[in-house]
């Protein structure tokens, strides 16, 4: 809790990042003459050693045991809570520290390199979060995001359902207007912090006309988790990041008073999609931090397996795949960085962060396949850390936009501004 105050009061200070919004006024004169730097400020670095120290000190240790039970990591992310690093997106009116995406991508990807169960649990809360953020009054802030300050709640993004994933236009759960409520029924799925949240954000048609476009067609919605007629299904046993909370949520007569409506009716579905623009960077960097104990760990090991006489990684073809694996890993911190500085500007960042997304998210992918390739067999087995990575990576390809509908995306952005 101390250190939660340090760095609010860090914050509060003024001392400001080159990455945030409001960087251009306080840059260095080294950084503001070059016009572009790799430089951290002061403020940035301590947010990333402080996160590092962490990671490596209270996830690690931890990481390969919550692997095994499944159990939800809610010690750390109490300790996470208590020093700041979570929830740092949420404006200082409401309690928070108000950190740019920048900021909250370094943590993140400090966090993820102890273990992505852990940090995906407490991403899913910046991404229940989102929408509250960019769209809610301020009653709505104050209620929701201001409670995730007094104690270390959670809060879930639920929007996709057993029918619909990628295509979102095509969720069937019906949110009806009697009065001065909405009454819901459907059912989503794999919903991340689905049995821990304390709210939800969810995504409900509202105009039941097929014609309707999805721009009209849907609202968001604030829902308080112990609503009557909400059910919560059982954990779900996935490949990787077990630790992690994901289930199924059945919404049967869930009344939702009118306040708790996004904008207005019929405004969710720009909502739900907008907060991506926020919310894919620190998933890049997730996959980056991942990707970045993968070449750390099969480092180590190259330097102390010897074979033939001398340590694997003298033989080049070994030092070979090191070197590829550092090459995607820069690139990939490269690529969410700029998406993060982008929508800091206060400019689309679509257009990268999904480039962000989708290449952090495929070279996590390779970088862990790798990193089991150069243990050999000890990395096939689970005394060694490199086949949780190999698990935990495969989710970075598929949730929050699957690595087919970023390139979708990609490719739209990319041929419109030729159009234009
Ligand atoms: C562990 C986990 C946690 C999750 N957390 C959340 C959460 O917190 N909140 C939430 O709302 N959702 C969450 N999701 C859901 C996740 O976002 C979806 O699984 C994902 O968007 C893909 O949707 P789908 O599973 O329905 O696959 P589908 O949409 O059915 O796709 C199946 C395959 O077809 C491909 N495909 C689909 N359409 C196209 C197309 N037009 N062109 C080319 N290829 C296409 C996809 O890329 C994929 O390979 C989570 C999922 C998992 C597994």
């Amino acid at each position: 809790m101390l250190l939660n105050k340090f760095l609010k009061a860090s914050v509060r200070s003024g001392i400001r990042l080159q990455g945030s919004s409001a960087a251009a006024s306080v840059a260095t004169p080294n950084a503001a003459s070059l016009g572009f730097s790799f430089e951290l400020s002061d403020q940035q670095k301590e947010f990333q050693q402080l996160a590092r120290r962490f990671a490596r000190e209270e996830i690690v240790p931890v990481a390969a045991a919550y692997d095994r039970s499944g159990e939800y990591p809610f010690p750390i992310i109490t300790k996470a809570w208590e020093l700041g690093l979570m929830n740092g997106h949420i404006p200082q009116k409401y309690g928070g520290m108000g950190l740019s995406i920048f900021d909250n991508c370094l943590i993140t990807e400090e966090l993820a390199y102890g273990c992505t169960g852990v940090q995906t649990a407490i991403e899913a809360n910046s991404l229940g979060q989102m929408p509250v953020i960019i769209a809610g009054s301020e009653a709505q802030k104050s209620k929701y995001l201001g409670r995730m300050m007094e104690e270390p709640l959670m809060c879930a993004y639920c929007v996709t359902e057993p029918g619909a994933g990628s295509d979102v236009a095509s969720i069937k759960t019906r949110a009806v207007k009697m009065g001065d409520e909405y009454v819901v029924n459907g059912q989503k799925m794999w919903i991340t912090n689905g049995g821990k949240a304390n709210w939800y954000f969810l995504l409900a048609r509202t105009n039941a006309d097929p014609k309707c476009s999805a721009g009209k067609a849907f609202t968001g919605f604030i829902v308080e988790a112990d609503t009557p007629g909400i059910q919560i299904g059982r954990k779900e046993l996935n490949m990787g990041q077990r630790c992690s909370d994901t289930r199924g949520i059945t919404f049967e007569d869930v009344r939702i008073p009118k306040e708790n409506v996004l904008i207005a009716e019929g405004s969710g579905f720009k909502i739900a999609m907008g907060a991506f623009d926020n919310t894919r960077p620190p998933v890049a960097a997730g996959a980056t931090g991942l990707a970045q104990r993968a070449l750390e760990e099969a480092t180590k090991y190259a330097l102390e397996r010897k074979t033939f006489g001398k340590v694997i990684a003298e033989h080049q073809a070994v030092s070979f795949i090191l070197a590829e694996m550092a090459m995607k890993v820069e690139l990939a911190r490269m690529a969410y960085q700029r998406s993060a500085w982008e929508v800091d500007q206060g400019r689309k960042n679509t257009y990268y962060a999904s480039i962000a997304k989708a290449f952090a998210g495929d070279i996590a992918n390779q970088v862990a396949s790798d990193a089991v390739q150069v243990f050999g067999g000890n990395g096939f087995n689970s005394d060694y850390p490199v086949e949780k990575l190999m698990r935990d990576a495969k989710i970075y390809q598929i949730y929050e936009g699957t690595a087919q509908i970023q390139r979708m995306i990609i490719a739209r952005e990319h041929l419109g501004r030729f159009k234009n």
